[in-house]
């Protein structure tokens, strides 16, 4: 049997929106210092659309450029995909099938097209890779671009916007009066972290960073004696939302984040991080 005391604040934090998963990290909740967020689909939708895309082979038109990318990651679940297909369903695009399929852990995605191996990738894959960014493919600090690599050349770019969530701004205004600090981790790239950090007003961010450095980040704030939270939705902040001391999923996010956190943002909305703090506060003083 539950708890009478259990059995009420489930039914009250459904009302504020969180599903609470592991009862001492919610009552902990008011110890909270740090917060580190994901950008990708937690500040911002998630919600990828193509502004802009070149061929840089003068074998391919764009549209024919964009169809081997659109195929290529017809494989991938990435937010990015879900933006290439959708704007290669637009144009009504055939799309061929690849093999040997492979993510890039928070770099990009490979796999075997046309006999070639072929590959879209991050600005710093890209230089990684040794190659220079292309003219033109950075326009604006706010979109995301990536690259198509053919046998280690470049076919061309596609750039791609995503928008801040509308309730990201009073939510981290709210956790800063709170006192927290409040800080972004993301693997994208450095001009659109600092974009986002700056129109929200962040303490500080980190960009380009692989899914164990989000843990890392957390791991040396917690040797620093910070008592750290970390929202996030995807499966790379996994690892991130197991090491924080509260982990919090967002609704509408993978499953293996939802899984792994101890709290879950039922309606995706980031405000009701400030709720999970004062009515995990009032729970532990028993006032509720
Ligand atoms: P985030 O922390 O923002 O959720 P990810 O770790 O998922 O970021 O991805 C980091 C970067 O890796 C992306 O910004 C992109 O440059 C590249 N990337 C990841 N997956 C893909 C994909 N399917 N297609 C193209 N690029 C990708
Ligand atoms: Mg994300």
């Amino acid at each position: 049997a539950v708890p009478l005391v259990v059995a009420i604040s489930t039914s009250e934090s459904a009302k504020r929106g969180l599903l609470i998963r592991n009862r001492t990290a919610f009552e902990n909740s008011r110890k909270i210092s740090t917060i580190i967020f994901d950008k990708t689909g937690t500040l911002t939708q998630g919600d990828f659309g193509v502004t802009r895309y070149e061929s840089l082979d003068s074998t391919l038109t764009k549209d024919e450029m964009l169809q081997l990318a659109a195929s290529l990651e017809s494989s991938s679940e990435h937010p990015i995909a879900g933006g290439i297909l959708r704007k290669a369903k637009e144009l009504d695009l055939k799309l061929s099938e690849p093999t040997n399929f492979q993510n890039i852990t928070g770099k990009g995605i490979k796999a075997t097209l046309n006999g070639k191996q072929m590959s879209i990738v991050s600005p710093g894959m890209l230089k990684e890779q040794g190659l220079d960014q292309p003219v033109g493919a950075f326009k604006d600090d706010s979109e995301t671009v990536v690259f198509l690599l053919q046998e280690g050349e470049i076919l061309g770019y596609l750039a791609l916007s995503d928008e801040i969530r509308p309730e990201s701004q009073a939510a981290i205004d709210t956790l800063k009066k709170q006192g927290i600090k409040v800080v972004m981790a993301t693997g994208d790239n450095e001009m659109v972290a600092k974009a986002v950090s700056t129109s929200l007003g962040l303490d500080d961010y980190y960009a380009e960073v692989l899914p164990e450095d989000k843990q890392k980040i957390i791991q040396d704030l917690q040797a620093k004696g910070e008592f750290v939270a970390m929202t996030g939705d995807g499966v790379n902040d996994a690892p991130a939302l197991a090491q924080a001391d509260v982990g919090i999923a967002v609704g509408s996010g993978t499953d293996v984040a939802a899984e792994t956190a101890d709290i879950i943002l039922v309606n995706s909305n980031p405000q009701d991080i400030s709720n999970l703090i004062l009515f995990g506060t009032a729970t532990y003083k028993k006032i509720i």
